[in-house]
């Protein structure tokens, strides 16, 4: 029996090495990771940029304390607020983290104008800002919170483009709008251009907070750098995590000025968060997040779902919809998944579940179009064979 608690589901297969779109496996097998570590490795398996990167500064220094300056988290900030909306950066080690610290920072800023009693934050109904007791509740998901209790308070919920709800859940109280740009592990739910931009006119009309959770839709993922990009709003904090960090555990908050300058001496902290290693890393992933990548994804994108779109209408008992935007893909199907994720790994490709029946497809930003149509390939035969 192994060691390790239970908490996963895991599949029966490990892997040895990976470079690029592929993975080895420990039987020497080869697939094709269109998971990559759920849209983590934005830049695929052993990319060289970011070899080089961590082998440099593994030889100079790791780890210092957050009581001191760190140059390499300078640097890596700087490009961040010159990249986006943000003035501001505080460096975590996840996207829980950093879904946590946005909900701090929310409640802090008003605390700091003299509004304390503005406190609550409210989310979209089984949607998904990562395990800590806080981020659980504000999913409001039942499958996440159950036996998690007590509730942990603040939070309210609307569903998935109620905004009749939403205007009545805004009372004196509320500090923040907190809803993911596109929900991922929700089933590559897009939430529509219009939709962003009414709730952030919401948010300036009514004095609160807009909070944009990026951890997986971002950093190039949507085909902008950031997919709140297509609506062109403003938000004022914006939790990352995933691909800024290519593999190497890393997350951060961006932020606004004014909500930034709540943030004073002792309000928040981590050891770990924004230590030299991390930073060298953020620094490599976030020079190659260029014009010319942003270009290869949307390139990829519109061939890949355009394909796929075909394979839906070539297979529209089994297919229900092709969603998402950018390299944030889902097949949704009509039942269970389970069975065609088998088979496609069987078929050496490798994807990931979402809710909603949705088979969640997210190559590297780099991926090339014979990788594409290997898995497209792969696909049509999965089809025919469950069709
Ligand atoms: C993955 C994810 C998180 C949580 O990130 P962890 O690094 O697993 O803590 C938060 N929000 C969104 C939108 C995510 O996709």
């Amino acid at each position: 029996m192994s060691a390790l608690a239970q908490n996963y589901k895991r599949k029966n297969l490990s892997f040895s090495s990976g470079k690029g779109s592929f993975l080895t496996s420990s039987n020497g097998k080869k697939y094709l990771d269109f998971v990559q570590g759920i849209a983590v490795n934005s830049l695929g398996h052993s990319n060289k940029n970011l070899i080089k990167a961590i082998n440099k500064q593994s030889k100079k220094l790791w780890h210092v304390s957050n009581a001191f300056k760190i140059p390499e988290g300078e640097k890596l900030a700087k490009k961040l607020v010159k990249k986006t909306f943000a003035d501001s950066v505080i460096f975590q080690n996840s996207g829980a983290e950093a879904t946590e610290a946005a909900i701090k920072i929310a409640r802090r800023y008003f605390f700091s104008i003299g509004k304390p009693h503005k406190t609550r934050i409210i989310c979209i109904k089984n949607s998904f800002h990562g395990r800590t007791l806080a981020a659980i509740h504000a999913s409001g998901s039942k499958k996440m919170t159950q036996g998690f209790g007590p509730k942990i308070p603040g939070f309210d919920h609307f569903k998935f483009g109620d905004h009749k709800k939403l205007k009545r859940l805004i009372n004196k109280n509320t500090a923040a709008i907190m809803i993911e740009t596109i929900m991922g592990e929700g089933g590559i739910k897009v939430i529509p251009v219009w939709c962003i931009k009414a709730i952030s006119d919401l948010c300036n009309k009514k004095g609160i907070l807009l909070i944009l959770d990026e951890v997986q839709c971002g950093i190039g993922r949507s085909g902008k750098f950031f997919a709140f990009e297509y609506a062109k709003v403003k938000p004022d904090i914006v939790p990352i995590a995933k691909g800024i960090g290519g593999g190497f555990p890393l997350g951060a908050v961006l932020m606004r000025k004014k909500v930034a300058k709540a943030m004073v001496p002792g309000t928040h902290g981590s050891t770990f968060g924004g230590n030299p290693l991390a930073m060298a890393v953020g620094n490599a992933v976030l020079d190659k997040i260029n014009k010319n990548l942003l270009t290869n994804v949307n390139k990829m994108s519109k061939y890949f779902i355009g394909n796929l779109n075909k394979l839906q209408k070539k297979y529209p008992k089994l297919i229900k919809e092709v969603r998402g935007v950018g390299l944030l893909i889902g097949l949704q199907l009509f039942t269970d998944q389970t069975i065609f994720i088998k088979k496609l790994m069987e078929n050496r490709l490798l994807t990931i579940r979402a809710a909603e029946n949705v088979i969640r497809i997210l190559p590297p930003l780099n991926v090339k179009k014979s990788e594409i149509d290997f898995a497209l390939k792969a696909i049509n035969k999965v089809c025919m064979e469950l069709e």
